[in-house]
């Protein structure tokens, strides 16, 4: 078996679209850009990596609760966490073709890191650049003739109330730009309704919007994601230690997914937000993006966000240690990871072209516990019934533990093309021995491609013993 390296983001797009993981959004008017839809085979690989991801960080986890909270909230929320002020993006326009570019990243391919900077710090280091020669050029179409850098809000704006009000400040409402609001507005009523004592977290999954000007990275970065998030309170003096435990948790994880070591790194922030204290990112080489680039943060935000919202809010949002009857305001760390982007790196990771015996075949090694599909049943033959109502029988049998997919459609060689491209880890096929002789199916392995005949009496067992040997 000879595995080919070349991983390109125009293959990953191809399978995502032929095999209905992701499409584009609103395709048949033309799409929308940097919004995708998720179709039969995505919506059940981000189902199972939300499970997986709810199982390592609540339901294991004595120390850490699940909340959904609204996407839309009190517009104040953002004025205090500072969203409204601050979070922006320096953009650059084309005058020639209209493109929107993010300056940050024009200016990072003259080695000019601009995270942080002001549009005018900006402009100054455009101006260098110009005197000596380096114009920048449209990534578009290639022409010179910019705006200025100039400070644009990520924030997306909706209104809410009488449809016939014009959108105005009194009534303007934010989609979210991140999930943890709702998590530090919930705080006191988890504290007051649950069990929960310091340190212990709130873990939540939702959607997310921003209003992102690059967004040319498939679904990478995209104007609507769905965040997942824990919000961990702790003592401060808690912090050095919890904070380390929570790096090597989320490290493991995608380790323990199927994620190589290798395509794994760390990155520090060294320009930290005013309220963090220290802020790391797991970062996944996205070979197909041009290499490693953040997948997850994990960062330490001191009391900021419940003293904000205290100060806002005139509300209390301080914790009395039951022992000691003092409070303190507790201290908070994050992990934060977006599920699409998440699932980018699966597919990205899973993704594998080999050559055997001369013949080529795409095949996603996704961990099983993630496959979309984990049991395939085929009728060796279409049109012959005794043999499509055994499959069938057999799909309602396992289907009761497993996602399923019953298919007669071509060659039994096209259907485990079709199962390898979409990663499903075992093809069963029902033959005219199973209905006349042995009562045995042949199960064909993804990865192996090895085929054996079990009992169908044996079937629950065997993959019983298949997927909890995980
Ligand atoms: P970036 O530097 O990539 O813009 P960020 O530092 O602004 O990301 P955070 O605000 O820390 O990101 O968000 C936490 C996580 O949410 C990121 O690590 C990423 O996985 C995810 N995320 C953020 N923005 C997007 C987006 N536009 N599309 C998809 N996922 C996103």
């Amino acid at each position: 078996m000879n595995e080919k390296k070349n991983k390109t983001i125009e293959k990953l797009v191809s399978l995502c679209k032929r095999r209905g993981f992701v499409f584009p959004s609103s395709d048949i008017y033309g799409g929308f850009a940097a919004v995708y839809d998720y179709g039969p085979m995505g919506v059940e690989l981000k189902n199972n990596l939300e499970k997986a991801w709810w199982k390592s960080m609540v339901q294991k986890r004595q120390d850490v609760v699940g909340l959904d909270s609204g996407i839309f909230m009190h517009p104040m929320t953002w004025k205090a966490s500072g969203h409204i002020d601050g979070f922006d993006d320096p953009q650059i326009d084309c005058k020639k073709c209209k493109a929107r570019m993010g300056a940050d990243h024009m200016l990072e391919a003259f080695g000019i890191d601009a995270d942080k900077m002001t549009a005018d710090e900006i402009n100054i280091q455009i101006e260098k650049l110009s005197k000596e020669g380096k114009d920048l050029k449209c990534i578009n179409c290639g022409s010179k003739d910019l705006t200025k850098a100039k400070m644009f809000s990520l924030m997306v704006k909706s209104n809410l109330g009488s449809p016939t009000e014009e959108l105005s400040d009194e009534n303007v409402v934010y989609l979210r730009p991140e999930t943890c609001g709702g998590i530090y507005l919930n705080y006191k009523n988890v504290l007051d309704s649950s069990r929960v004592k310091l340190p212990f977290g709130i873990a939540q999954i939702g959607k997310a919007f921003r209003n992102e000007i690059v967004a040319r990275q498939f679904i990478f970065r995209t104007r609507e994601f769905e965040q997942m998030e824990l919000q961990y309170f702790l003592d401060p003096k808690d912090m050095g230690r919890k904070f380390s435990e929570w790096k090597n948790i989320r490290w493991d994880w995608y380790l323990n997914y199927g994620i190589k070591e290798e395509n794994l790194k760390w990155y520090k922030h060294i320009k930290l937000a005013h309220y963090a204290a220290e802020a790391w990112d797991i970062e996944y080489n996205f070979e197909a993006l041009g290499g490693f680039k953040e997948l997850e943060g994990i960062h330490q935000r001191g009391d900021w966000d419940l003293s904000q919202h205290s100060k806002f809010s005139g509300k209390k949002l301080d914790y009395r240690d039951p022992a000691t009857n003092t409070a303190i305001i507790p201290n908070i760390m994050e992990t934060s990871v977006g599920l699409n982007r998440m699932l980018l790196a699966f597919l990205h990771e899973a993704y594998t072209e080999e050559e055997i015996d001369g013949e080529s075949r795409i095949v996603l090694k996704l961990d099983k516990r993630l496959a979309p599909i984990k049991v395939a049943i085929f009728p060796l033959l279409k049109n012959k019934e005794k043999l499509v109502a055994k499959a069938k029988e057999l799909h309602d049998m396992l289907s009761d533990n497993y996602m399923c997919e019953f298919d007669d459609n071509g060659n039994i060689g096209k259907r485990y093309r079709r199962q390898d491209e979409i990663g499903t880890p075992y093809c069963v096929t029902v033959d005219f021995d199973t209905i006349e002789k042995d009562d045995s199916v042949t199960i064909r392995d993804r990865d192996s491609m090895e085929q054996e005949r079990i009992k169908i009496d044996n079937l629950k067992s065997y993959f019983f013993d298949k997927f909890s040997s995980q």
